[in-house]
């Protein structure tokens, strides 16, 4: 365990060809095993941020350290490299393959690190079971509920031990009892020590789950507060 910050954005502004910057010198550090939320309304930059924070995207100034590494001074490659390493991503949308198994959707990541295929099997069966999605390993994702899904894309953002847990709007396509699955099933992540940025509108979800919540206004952070996250982990 080092103290250097999981998470170390340095006024960090992303500008657009016209407009506003979608980002504007955004100073933000986030430790290692946190669990942070960011808050704010369509348009104020919440994905922005995470793409730069996942090597998606590149700063117009302004610096971009994550797990030690300066993000921002990647070029392709080495920006590939990274993600593949120290980076899950989850989505809205799940972004499943819906032409490969739910077991195929999940070792993916360790195809494109080269990971041994026995042991890459091995972790994806591990991470299925613990996620409680392995009756639909030989499925294809169209068949399974969104709260499936959202557990099939999540087994594959933690294939490669990721250093940093993304995810953008992760219950934004679920029903209310999926969102509590997914609540859950960060929480449990989080305890076990994973870092986790969360980008959400849902203000609920961001109190429950996350210790400190970032609200985001035009592209600057408006609000930073601890969270209490007093709401019991089970039952609410
Ligand atoms: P959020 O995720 O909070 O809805 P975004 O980060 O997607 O917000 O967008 C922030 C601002 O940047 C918006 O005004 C959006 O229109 C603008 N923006 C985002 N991506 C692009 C892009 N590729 N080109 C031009 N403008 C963009
Ligand atoms: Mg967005």
């Amino acid at each position: 365990m080092t103290n250097a910050p999981m998470i170390d954005l340095r006024e960090a502004t992303k500008k657009y060809d016209d407009g506003p910057p979608a980002l504007a010198g955004v100073t933000l550090s986030v430790a290692a095993g946190d669990c942070v939320a960011v808050l704010g309304h369509s348009g104020s930059g919440k994905s922005t941020l995470l793409n730069l924070i996942a090597g998606l995207d590149r700063p117009s100034s302004g610096s971009v350290t994550v797990d030690g590494v300066r993000v921002d001074r990647l070029g392709e490659a080495g920006s590939a490299k990274y993600r593949r390493a120290s980076i899950g991503m989850v989505f809205q949308f799940f972004h499943l393959l819906d032409d490969l198994t739910v077991l195929d959707n999940v070792l993916v990541p360790a195809q494109l690190a080269g990971t041994g295929r026995g042991e890459a099997r091995r972790r994806a069966w591990e991470l299925l079971e613990s996620l409680g999605v392995e009756r639909h390993a030989k499925a294809h994702p169209q068949r399974l509920s969104g709260g499936e899904r959202q557990r099939v894309a999540v087994a594959r953002a933690l294939m490669n031990r990721p250093a940093l847990l993304l995810a953008d709007e992760p219950t934004g396509a679920l029903d209310s009892s999926s969102v509590e699955d997914v609540r859950q099933l960060l929480l449990e992540l989080n305890a076990e020590g994973q870092t986790i940025l969360l980008v959400t509108h849902d203000v609920q979800l961001a109190a429950g789950l996350a210790h400190r919540t970032v609200e985001l206004v035009d592209g600057a952070i408006a609000r930073d507060v601890v969270n209490a996250r007093a709401l019991p982990a089970v039952g609410r």
